[in-house]
């Protein structure tokens, strides 16, 4: 049945988000779910990754230089860590961003982003 194989391809690729607490990118899903199912391809997790994004499931983690990862989407402001030497990006609690720069006259923030780099416990 084509429906119900969708569906189980579906929950492996969002039982691969419930099994870890970092953005995943796409070849790490691909790994993770392919133990649940059988002959999953990259190309059927790029097509769930679109239908959970447009879900509003899941949200793209974008950092400059390297391809997009994914995580649930709704958390709480969080900020990333890009391991320099496995690639692997994690999620870092809480906003580092203590300092408020000055800004122009006239100008308002009405968010912020940015990504941590260096080497991961796993990478020393
Ligand atoms: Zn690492
Ligand atoms: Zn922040």
């Amino acid at each position: 049945m084509t429906t119900q194989r969708n569906t189980r391809q579906k929950q492996a690729i969002r039982s691969a988000f419930d099994k870890t607490d970092r953005p995943l990118s796409p070849e790490e899903i691909l790994q993770s779910a392919r133990g649940d199912v059988k002959g999953l391809s990259l190309a059927t997790v790029y097509r769930n990754l679109s239908a959970l994004l447009e879900e509003d499931w899941l949200q793209a983690v974008e950092i400059p230089g390297i391809p997009t990862r994914y995580e649930r989407a709704g958390k709480e402001h969080h900020h990333h860590f890009h391991c320099n030497t496995c690639g692997k990006v994690y999620e870092v609690a809480g906003c580092a961003m203590q300092v408020k720069p000055r800004l122009p006259r006239g100008f308002r923030i009405t968010g912020h982003e940015f990504t941590l780099f260096g080497v991961c416990p796993d990478c020393q």
